[in-house]
């Protein structure tokens, strides 16, 4: 029997991405804007600046389409709404039966049961069962990730800036009477952003919903940890998540990047300020599960970084 222990993944970054639409809210007729969100800039004054951002929820959306491929590929289920990409998870009944083919079972623990059995996003990712008649089953998310902003020192150097794009054919008869393709903006952004995301292993493989029967095993933990585990790696590696980028694929270079593997919770400090890795280190003389720091660019390239910290974390949650 393979000996499952729990581990914890910190990751913090900075990352800087040029020409990006990566995140973008509502269009206004022909104009498209990006994300923005008030932040503190810690001067004297505490002024509040708006600044270009790419949220949580876009990463989360990119991290999940990345583990539910991963998962397939391993051999673990996926439900069927999952596996495209199309993350309802087990909002209500009609949800469910689509996705598991089968009807909601009526105990909370069995509910939660099912969808941790069959479908690996779901487990890693967590959901919320909401059906009208009452009777809601939640599974908190096992990871964890927030809106990316610019950096300390970029904040008053970010910019947003709206750019004129046309699909004008002239000299066709498509143009004519107002027949031709619009023009349209679209709102780019450049800035260093902050990166972060956490991975607690804990109650990967285990119901949590319950509480006389919270943290029951679920399938094999092992496998599905590591499946989160290469889930994180790829997700990183090819920097999968944000919107646009057939064709506003941005010009992006990771400025640093710190990954703690820990056997308890230890969170990497904020990269919003330049010293965060060596915080990193003097958070860890002072607090220390068995953690180790995995840090770019001193550690390697930025891929061995990645690959030996997901490594170190693999082989503790025994493989
Ligand atoms: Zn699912």
């Amino acid at each position: 029997m393979v000996v499952v222990s729990d581990v914890f993944v910190s990751v913090r970054g900075r990352v800087m991405l040029n020409v990006e639409a990566m995140n973008m809210t509502e269009s206004v007729g022909n104009y498209v804007k990006h994300r923005r969100v008030p932040v503190v800039l810690p001067d004297a004054k505490y002024t509040t600046y708006f600044v270009p951002a790419i949220s949580g929820e876009s990463i989360a959306h990119g991290f999940q389409e990345v583990l539910a491929e991963v998962g397939k590929k391993n051999g673990l289920k996926v439900c069927k709404l999952c596996e495209k990409g199309i993350f309802l998870k087990s909002t209500n009944e009609n949800v469910f039966k689509e996705s598991f083919s089968s009807d909601p079972p009526k105990d909370d623990f069995e509910f939660e049961k099912t969808v941790i059995e069959n479908c690996i996003v779901e487990d890693v990712g967590g959901f919320l069962y909401a059906p009208r008649a009452g009777g809601n089953v939640k599974r908190t998310s096992n990871f964890y990730t927030g809106y990316m902003i610019p950096v300390r020192e970029s904040i008053e150097g970010a910019v947003i800036e709206p750019q004129l794009h046309s699909r004008y054919a002239l000299g066709t008869p498509f143009v004519e009477g107002g027949q031709g393709q619009m023009i349209y903006y679209v709102e780019l952004s450049s800035a260093v952003y902050t990166f972060s995301f956490d991975l607690d292993t804990r109650y990967i493989g285990r119901t949590t919903f319950s509480y006389e029967k919270a943290g029951t095993e679920v399938g094999k933990r092992s496998e599905r940890i590591n499946a989160a585990l290469e889930a994180l790696k790829k997700f990183l590696i090819e920097f999968a998540f944000g919107a646009k980028k057939t064709r506003f694929l941005p010009v992006m270079e990771w400025d640093s990047l710190v990954v703690a593997v820990s056997d308890d919770v230890w969170t990497v400090p904020s990269p919003y300020t330049a010293g965060y890795i060596d915080n990193a280190r003097k958070k860890k003389e002072k607090v220390n599960f068995n953690t180790k720091l995995f840090v770019y660019p001193e550690g390697g390239s930025f891929e061995e970084v990645v690959v030996e910290a997901i490594e170190e974390a693999k082989e503790r949650a025994g493989k």
